[in-house]
């Protein structure tokens, strides 16, 4: 195991009714922005739950934040910190308002011109607002991590900082139930892939990290099918399962001590900066390839997954490791996601344009061996096709 450091101070608030924690958990003398996406909020009873937890408290609200959120509609949710003299957020929505809050907390008190270049150009972040979350989608894991991805002009960016980490996270797995079809999908998949770029990598004989990773897959991989059935969708457990899952796929732990890959992350990123397609989706379409074109390099820790998770034993290595592959795409497409670019109609013509931007954002030695360069990402994408 390589060595490392662990910490996650977010405090878990799960289970149905928990919203009303959130009285207890912010400060009572806070002046709190509310920040909230496109209003989903508003229509399953969410906003109604939270407006009765703050009846006491001072609060402000922003809405508006869009998926994949926008540099441009963030740094409007400044003026209203400034005008209203906010010393506490409160993000209520998923991934999205979780990573746009985060990213406003930031710019709040950002010292430099322009707050793009703590995600830009590597400004370190040295103070931020104090946050906490309710969530409403299971995926991300961004309610209790470092972690956040902005939008400016077709660039998809992340940036980090333990700084904004959220306080607190409510988990209700019952805000969940108004979900889409395709948001849970979606959920299931980014949270399906977090855990493959921190498990299918080299072997470092990580043991814990190895059986915990498994573990979430195989919960995703049982429990993800079920919400998309009519006769189990509802089913507050099958929903709390996959929160929880998604939550402990990205908070820090199952990466702890392991090499890491995410180069489908950053490769995926481009399609959605140049082409708009929803996070999950591109994953699908990239982490197939990344398994075939990196089979060699992470052959030991597919011949694993291959056992452990899919029950894969019969057969040479090869065959084994193309099995895994084909159960992959499989569980997808089960989950309802696109497993080709073709089938988000991208073709051969567009895999120029998204090599230059990978280039042109610095994402030139991917991998956990930093050794996946843009040609070898052309041959990614070109096998995606
Ligand atoms: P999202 O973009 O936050 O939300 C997608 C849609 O779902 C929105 O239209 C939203 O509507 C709706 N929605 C959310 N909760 C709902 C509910 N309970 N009922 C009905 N509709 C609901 O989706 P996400 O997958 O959670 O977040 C994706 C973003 O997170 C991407 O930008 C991705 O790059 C980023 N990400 C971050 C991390 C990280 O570690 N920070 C990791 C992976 C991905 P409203 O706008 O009306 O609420
Ligand atoms: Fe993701």
């Amino acid at each position: 195991m390589l060595n490392f450091s662990f910490q996650n101070t977010t405090k878990i608030l799960f289970g149905e009714g928990q919203i009303k924690a959130i009285s207890k958990a912010i400060p009572a003398d806070a002046r709190i922005l509310v920040t909230y996406g496109g209003g989903s909020i508003k229509k399953n009873g969410v906003y109604d739950q939270l407006t009765a937890a703050l009846s006491e408290h001072t609060w402000f609200e922003f809405s508006g934040i869009e998926p994949n959120p926008s540099y441009e509609q963030l740094m409007k949710a400044l003026a209203s910190i400034q005008e209203h003299d906010i010393d506490y957020l409160l993000a209520v929505g998923g991934g999205s308002v979780v990573d746009g809050t985060k990213f406003i907390a930031a710019a709040a008190l950002f010292e430099g011109d322009d707050p793009w270049d703590f995600v830009a150009a590597g400004k370190p972040i040295k103070r931020a607002l104090p946050l906490g979350c309710i969530l409403t989608l299971p995926a991300t894991g961004s309610e209790s991590n470092t972690g956040a991805v902005v939008t400016r002009d077709g660039n998809k960016l992340p940036f980090s900082s333990p700084l904004v980490r959220p306080l607190f996270a409510v988990l209700d797995p019952a805000v969940t139930l108004s979900l889409s079809d395709r948001q849970i999908s979606n959920g299931v998949v980014d949270a399906f892939a977090h855990t493959m770029e921190q498990y299918l990598t080299y072997n470092v004989n990580g043991k814990v990290q190895d059986r915990f990773a498994e573990g979430l897959l195989l919960t995703l991989i049982e429990e993800g099918p079920k919400a998309l059935n009519e006769k189990t969708k509802n089913d507050i457990s099958v929903r709390g399962n996959i929160m929880w899952a998604a939550t402990m796929a990205l908070n820090g732990l199952i990466g702890a001590g392991v090499p890491q890959d995410w180069s489908t992350h950053m490769i995926a990123h481009e399609l959605t900066g140049s082409h708009g397609i929803d996070h999950a989706r591109t994953l699908s379409i990239v982490l197939p390839a990344v398994m075939k074109v990196c089979a060699e390099a992470k052959r030991d820790k597919i011949l694993q997954y291959a056992e452990r998770v899919w029950n894969v034993t019969e057969g040479d290595e090869t065959t084994r490791i193309q099995k895994a592959i084909e159960l992959t795409e499989q569980f997808f497409e089960k989950m309802q996601v696109p497993t080709r670019l073709s089938h988000v109609d991208l073709a051969k013509t567009d895999i120029d344009h998204l090599i230059e931007k990978l280039t042109q954002h610095g994402m030139v030695k991917l991998g956990e061996h930093r050794n996946i360069t843009p040609d070898v990402s052309r041959k990614i994408l070109s096998t995606a096709l």
